[in-house]
């Protein structure tokens, strides 16, 4: 199996440290507000890595983060707190307001059909860990104060720059109209917030005799330090977090510890829609109820994603959705032979290089042009080879393709018999009724086959 490892910029064979509990993490959602479907494109993506780690015989233990406290609007420790924000404007407290989003983000996580993680850790359970690794932090020398908060001082961690191939002294010059004299570098970033006289934060905890809360870098650091242990095997999420959340989540991390965070560090790209960045000042912000709206559903989505790769900036539109699902609707009535065709195929061949493909740094596009000539074929599938089909994606090919009723089978065998005697006006009206129920008929050669619409 190989995966491209941003660590080393390559594409390298993945080993794991132990096949039986492959340590994974993925930064998980900021519980503030619904999340878009570009915020499900980094899940959904990893639930095909998961998926083909099991392919490979590999058991995973994988942690998700639920983000329940304050993060900041922007990457520089300033602006509004994000939970703050959409607690104003829900009327909520901080802590509704994270109960509410998370059990929404869980809702969808489920409609998508992505496997639970190991573990969620909400950030909120861990505050006391979060206390420790400062602690550690501190006595390591990693750390100076200021009035805002305690600072990690990124000039004494030697590799700083190196993760995301920084340019620290572009940034220094950058940076210097936009921060306080306080900070040391530009790139020095707060593991605990203060705060301070005359201000107040919803979330807030006691560290060293005052109030604070903890910097926005630190729970992944902590949660995978608690759960699973460093080195992890794979550290997932978008790629706007290898700049600052991941290069920081590093230098906590192997900081504090020694040693190695992460073996492979995964990242997926970003969706635009029409073109067009995401965002609620060009009305593009899409949910998964605007999809159903226009009749698609989450896993339309997912099929639409898959259909690219997670490295490569895709463009959504609802054409392109539409085009999915089409896709989708083949594979479907592909599954739906089973029922008609006598004789069925493994596919042995073909599974071998959808196999190849997905172990190719998860190709899940070549492995679709594979399969679109398997559903070409006209021979029906085994189940086993359904199942492994839905093992492989997800896309829940196997369950949504029934074996029509017995009425259905005798109203179809009853159009053929009036087709037979040449009266194709009931055998006209019959396949309107059949086609009611969502199911098509195609005469064919070796006689009439059914497939849904
Ligand atoms: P936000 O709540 O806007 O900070 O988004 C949370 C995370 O969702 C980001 O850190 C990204 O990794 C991911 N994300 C946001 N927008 C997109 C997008 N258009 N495509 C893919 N991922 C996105
Ligand atoms: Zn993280």
């Amino acid at each position: 199996m190989k995966l491209y490892n941003t660590l080393s910029r390559k594409v390298e064979e993945f080993v794991p440290s132990n096949p039986d509990e492959v340590k994974i993490y993925t930064c998980g959602p900021t519980v503030y507000s619904y999340a878009h479907i570009g915020n499900y494109t980094s899940y959904t993506y990893w639930d095909l890595l998961i998926r083909v780690l099991r392919l490979n015989g590999y058991k995973e233990k994988r942690v998700l983060n639920i983000t329940d406290v304050g993060h900041l609007t922007s990457d520089s420790d300033l602006g509004e707190d994000k939970m703050e924000k959409g607690a104003r404007r829900e009327g909520k407290t901080v802590w509704e307001v994270a109960q509410m989003y998370m059990d929404d983000f869980l809702e969808k996580f489920r409609m998508l059909g992505l496997i639970e993680p190991s573990e969620i850790c909400r950030a909120t359970d861990y505050i006391d860990a979060d206390k420790k690794l400062v602690e550690a932090l501190d006595k390591a020398g990693y750390l100076y104060d200021t009035t805002d908060g305690l600072y990690f001082d990124t000039s004494k961690f030697p590799k700083y720059a190196e993760f995301a191939r920084l340019d620290l002294e572009n940034l220094r010059a950058g940076a210097r109209v936009e921060y306080s004299d306080e900070k040391r570098n530009a790139s020095d970033f707060a593991v605990w917030k203060w705060i301070r006289e005359g201000e107040d934060h919803a979330m807030k905890w006691e560290f060293r005799g005052r109030m604070g809360y903890p910097g926005w870098h630190l729970e992944c650091s902590t949660i995978i330090h608690e759960r699973l242990g460093e080195p992890i095997d794979i550290h997932c999420g978008g790629v706007d977090h290898i700049p600052v959340h991941h290069t920081n989540e590093i230098a906590q991390t192997e900081g504090a510890f020694g040693g190695q965070m992460s073996k492979f560090w995964l990242h997926n790209n970003f969706i635009t829609i029409d073109g067009e960045k995401i965002s609620k000042s060009l009305g593009n912000v899409y949910y998964f109820s605007d999809l159903a709206e226009k009749g698609f559903s989450p896993i339309d989505f997912k099929m639409w994603l898959y259909q690219g790769h997670y490295q490569a900036e895709r463009d959504f539109s609802f054409e392109q959705l539409a085009a999915a699902h089409a896709r989708l609707t083949n594979y479907r009535n592909f599954a739906a032979l089973r029922w008609q065709n006598g004789e069925k195929s493994d596919f042995v061949e073909a599974r071998a290089e959808i196999m190849e493909c997905l172990n190719s740094n998860l190709n899940s596009a070549g492995a679709f042009a594979v399969l679109d000539g398997v559903a070409k074929s006209g021979l029906a599938p085994t189940d086993d080879f359904l199942k492994f089909l839905d093992d492989a994606f997800g896309l829940e090919i196997r369950e949504t393709t029934p074996d029509i009723s017995d009425e259905l089978k005798a109203k179809i065998a009853k159009r053929s018999e009036a087709k037979n005697e040449k009266d194709f006006a009931l055998a006209d009206k019959l396949r309107d009724e059949i086609l009611e129920r969502g199911i098509e008929l195609l005469d064919s050669t070796d006689g009439v086959k059914w497939q849904y619409k």
